[in-house]
């Protein structure tokens, strides 16, 4: 056969597993062991010493992990990856391995809650200092980085008002200081961004939302160098925090896989048509979203993204009861925390996840009262802005007809 790269969909389909070394399953099959029999004691022997290639025990690896781990490595271009059992998993997993006391990790401003809450709490009482540097501009970190630091992370977008990082700036600052890149890509995925290819050394997924895609799991996953993920294997997540990916939880996610890209686009398309649907309606200020013109970092959105994603956030006019009226009234659309799913998912920051934030500290993260954000799902998109028209105020009486 004449040599050819398969496409992404392809890829997420067919990579790594042969139906005929498998009994003909078309389908993967499902390893539900704990352990793994040695043929022989010489054998164990030599996988202990890391000289023979097998699996000894399914909180070190499994083969059904092993397959989702070669094609989400295979879909984000980077040598291998490792299945957790949640984002923050693999976030816990990774730094506990990369980072020793007195290290620093500089952070942009924007984290998601729990990630901010580890750095926060977690890591700074081991010893390594956290640095928050506003990240839309690359050129902050410049005057920030420093030979302490260890690490470089960011999210992109992020959490709540889609703010974007360059990230191929932002590595060439942190390389030349010797620094490491982690990008966390659970908004965009590998369909529409490839961190690894504009230079970032380790890539994290909470698989929970767009990978898996179906809101029935919790699991994370980790790209990057074989020497690294390795390390991060037997060292983060073996023995620091054994949280390994459950078996049944890697075949939903290598299910989800195979329809990425099929429903990237759909996602995409719907939230391009509810961002300007929203846009145009006078009860909403701004509209937060990388796919529209007036989103100030659109242009890197189309640099950086091949598609502009389906999360968007936007700002009632009316404000905190806005919002709570908003939320009672919609019918399709779930009120609930997580994205990514076919459902589409919609909440509000000031009077859920962020209700424990005072007003100040709200303005502090670019909260304010009437933000709303929402995972635009994979319903008809006339029927999710029939709900959000029926739950926003109607401000013009028309006559009876
Ligand atoms: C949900 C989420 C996480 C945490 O993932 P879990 O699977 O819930 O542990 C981390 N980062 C981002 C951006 C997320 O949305």
């Amino acid at each position: 056969m004449t040599h050819h790269t398969q496409g992404f969909a392809t890829r997420a389909i067919h990579n790594a597993y042969d139906p005929l070394q498998n009994d003909g399953a078309l389908t993967p099959p499902l390893h539900l062991t704990s352990t793994f029999a040695f043929e022989t004691a010489e054998a164990g022997g030599e996988m202990f010493a890391g000289e023979r290639v097998g699996h000894i025990y399914s909180r070190i690896s499994n083969p059904t992990l092993d397959l989702l781990e070669r094609r989400i490595a295979d879909l984000e271009g980077a040598e291998a990856g490792l299945a957790l059992s949640s984002g923050m998993g693999a976030i816990t997993a990774t730094l506990w391995t990369l980072l020793s006391p007195g290290d620093e990790v500089i952070v942009d401003k924007t984290l998601y809650g729990c990630t901010f809450a580890f750095m926060r709490h977690g890591l700074a009482k081991w010893g390594v200092t956290i640095t928050h540097v506003d990240m839309t501009d690359a050129e902050n970190l410049r005057g920030a980085i420093s030979s302490k630091t260890r690490v470089v992370y960011f999210e992109t977008p992020a959490n709540p008002n889609m703010r974007l990082v360059d990230i191929r700036a932002v590595a060439a600052i942190a390389h030349e200081a010797g620094a490491q890149v982690l990008v966390d890509n659970t908004y965009a995925t590998p369909y529409l961004t490839r961190p690894v290819e504009l230079g970032a050394d380790i890539v994290l997924h909470s698989a929970t939302k767009y990978l898996g895609g179906h809101g029935d799991l919790v699991a994370g996953l980790v790209v990057g160098r074989q020497q690294q993920i390795d390390e991060i294997r037997m060292v983060g997540m073996k023995d620091m925090t054994g949280a390994i990916m459950a078996p049944f939880n890697a075949m939903l996610i290598l299910r989800g896989l195979k329809t990425l890209a099929l429903r990237m686009e759909r996602h995409c398309t719907s939230a391009t048509i509810v961002a300007d649907w929203l846009e145009a309606h006078p009860e909403i200020g701004t509209v937060y979203f990388p796919g529209l013109e007036s989103f100030p970092q659109h242009n890197l959105a189309l640099r950086q993204m091949t598609k502009p994603g389906a999360m968007i956030a936007f700002e009632l006019k009316g404000g905190m009861q806005a919002g709570k009226d908003m939320m009672n009234r919609l019918q399709l659309i779930g009120r609930a925390v997580s994205l990514g799913d076919a459902e589409s998912l919609i909440q509000h920051p000031a009077s859920m996840t962020h209700s424990t934030y005072t007003a100040q500290e709200r303005a502090e993260h670019g909260i304010s009262d009437g933000l709303i954000r929402l995972s635009v799902g994979l319903e008809d998109v006339s029927d999710i802005l029939a709900d959000l028209e029926q739950s926003l105020p109607h401000p013009v009486q028309h006559a009876a007809e």
